[in-house]
């Protein structure tokens, strides 16, 4: 068992007092949809898909308007910041993966929340060494990272930006002013945070709660105070944001808010000046015919996708078709095998050398395939030995929590494309806000015991550093063309969602519109999860069979996937947006 501890890591964070929660905890993060809905989907030459129609729209209308995917990608995250606040926003932070079109590259901008330079890696453990319950850790000062969203889209814009910065915050601007009529998740979501508490964040109770009951779901809903800081950086730019006045205001409410009798290691005024966007180097893989690419650490997800689909291409047939066992039994394996080492070996490499050569390597994937049994289901694998991993002797994490995010795909009329996910953590994040915007508990996202057995986990706290994500937005290429985007929130599990969504996409060569319609398939250390629709006992009574007689758990569970997926099929761009969320493709014909 050396370097493997999750289970019993687990157990003992499973004896410690756990909070009383309803609906929401770390398995069930977040507000499930549970009404069949038709799909959105919109075929053309340049295609928008988000996970809300009011943000869709407008990043069209910036398309239409001459701006590039990335003046698209700044308006649908700053009208998604009001209009979906629960999942993303200014006080959040970002993965995008941007293929420019005119040098033919691609870009990975980082713009993750970071840890202050005065944390400690005791972030979370009290002074007695317990661990602080997942729960109330999501509304503490110390899970507020330095969002890092403003600063991406600012870099974003600077590189591959047409339109004037400013042009891109209009709508925004006046949808929070003026008013938008909310949509059923957004209230649902307040529902759900007012369970997971809001006690400890007036600003929230005041702006989402004003009197009590939730807001009107037919009248127009505003947050002047988000207009105000959305002008001051339309106009100020990303300096008023870090060094300015949102900056100052900013501090100065969580310093009101700190009760002296805890020890906070909130962010600082020069955290903020501080923050940079880190210009990374996109992970990519080929598999099959294509090169898919997705988001190097601190995301394990792009690492978590590019191994399953590794392992996945050397198990399975090329047609391997959706009614056999042996599809869902090899993305089961795979994706648990992926998973063992996602949770042991990646952090922010700025602390550790994440052995990330290794761990995509054509030798080392094959070693991780021949352990997968073609007839036998895995349980709790244990991370491999890739190379560059001979000097690190770490322990393993459990898998963290998640919850509000948003993931976007665009495509403009030059070809540039962005694949982009953006997220505040938690629903409504730490539910702590300033200046209109919801700060993230991005924090949370690190392990929280820093070692374990006397050897230290590689996502654990540090000073300026980023917790390990999941986020894994994807480009896929075909000879260097663009061919397919994806990508989606929903925590641990989105290299899953991913997973299941690129094969279809590749090997069974589904449209968009037809594969955000598809069941899905996660997995535990220990057992595997079906999607709860009744599609499973309708079409395919027998795949549950086939997995038990393989030896699989199986449980069966909603999923709240959000996926957002372009696809170039017969010379037009095809989008589709998840129809488990409320979002929307539009395109330009
Ligand atoms: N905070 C999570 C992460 O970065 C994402 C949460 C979610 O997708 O719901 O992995």
């Amino acid at each position: 068992m050396k370097g493997y501890l999750p289970f019993k890591l687990a157990i003992i964070l499973l004896t410690l007092p756990l909070p009383i929660i309803a609906q929401v905890n770390k398995n069930a993060p977040e507000s499930i949809g549970t009404k069949k809905k038709r799909v959105s989907t919109a075929t053309g030459r340049a295609v928008v898909v988000t996970a809300n129609p009011l943000a869709s729209d407008a990043a069209l209308k910036t398309l239409k308007e001459g701006g590039t995917a990335m003046d698209a990608v700044i308006t649908a995250q700053t009208v998604l910041s009001v209009v979906e606040p629960q999942s993303s926003g200014l006080g959040g932070g970002a993965f995008l993966l941007y293929w420019d079109q005119s040098t033919k590259t691609l870009h990975a901008l980082d713009g993750r929340e970071t840890a202050s330079a005065q944390a400690k890696e005791n972030l979370w453990t009290s002074s007695d060494g317990k661990v602080v319950p997942w729960l109330s850790a999501t509304r503490s000062l110390s899970a507020i990272g330095v969002p890092g969203t403003t600063a991406l889209l600012w870099e974003g814009h600077q590189h591959f930006g047409r339109l004037p910065w400013e042009a891109n915050f209009q709508k925004s601007i006046h949808l929070a002013k003026e008013g938008f009529i909310p949509s059923p998740r957004f209230l649902r979501s307040i529902s759900l945070a007012k369970k997971i508490g809001i006690n400890h964040s007036q600003t929230f109770k005041s702006l989402y709660l004003p009197q009590g009951p939730l807001p009107s779901g037919n009248k127009a809903f505003r947050n002047q105070k988000l207009a105000s800081t959305l002008s001051l950086i339309a106009k100020g730019g990303v300096n008023q944001f870090y060094r300015g006045k949102i900056a100052n205001t900013l501090i100065t409410d969580l310093q009101r808010q700190q009760n002296s009798k805890n020890s906070v290691q909130a962010i600082t005024n020069q955290d903020l000046a501080n923050y940079k966007v880190q210009k990374r180097k996109p992970l990519c893989r080929k598999y099959r015919s294509w090169r898919i690419c997705s988001f190097p650490p601190p995301s394990g997800g792009g690492v978590a996708v590019l191994q399953a689909i590794g392992t996945y291409e050397l198990l399975s047939k090329k047609d391997s078709s959706e009614k056999a066992t042996d599809h869902w039994h090899l993305l089961a394996e795979s994706l648990r095998f992926a998973d063992a080492d996602r949770s042991h070996w990646i952090g922010d490499p700025v602390d550790w050398p994440v052995p990330l050569k290794g761990l995509l390597d054509d030798n080392y994937i094959k070693k991780r395939a021949d352990a997968i049994k073609p007839y036998k289901a895995s349980f709790r694998p244990l991370p491999g030995k890739p190379k560059g991993s001979e000097l690190l002797d770490l322990a393993s994490q459990p898998r963290t929590a998640g919850g509000g995010t948003t993931h976007l795909v665009i495509v403009d009329l030059d070809g540039n494309v962005a694949s982009y996910t953006g997220s505040v953590e938690s629903v409504f994040g730490s539910r702590r806000m300033s200046g209109g915007m919801i700060l993230n508990n991005q924090l949370t996202d690190f392990s929280f015991l820093p070692s374990f057995s006397g050897k230290p986990i590689a996502n654990r706290v540090g000073a300026n550093k980023r917790p390990m994500s999941s986020m894994s937005p994807v480009i896929a290429f075909i000879d260097d063309k663009p061919v397919l985007a994806l990508g989606s929130p929903g925590g641990w599990l989105i290299p899953h969602y991913i997973t299941n969504a690129l094969i279809r996409s590749l090997d069974l060569n589904l449209l968009p519109k037809e594969v955000v319609s598809q069941k899905l398939l996660s997995v535990r250390p220990n057992y595997t999860l079906l999607e709860k629709i009744d599609e499973w006992s309708n079409s395919t009574a027998n795949i549950e069979k086939g997995l038990r007689n393989l030896g699989h758990k199986i449980k069966y569970s909603s999923f709240s996937s959000g996926l957002a997926i372009i696809k170039l099929h017969q010379g037009s761009w095809h989008g589709a947006a998840d129809p488990r969320r409320e979002g929307k493709a539009v395109s330009l014909k």
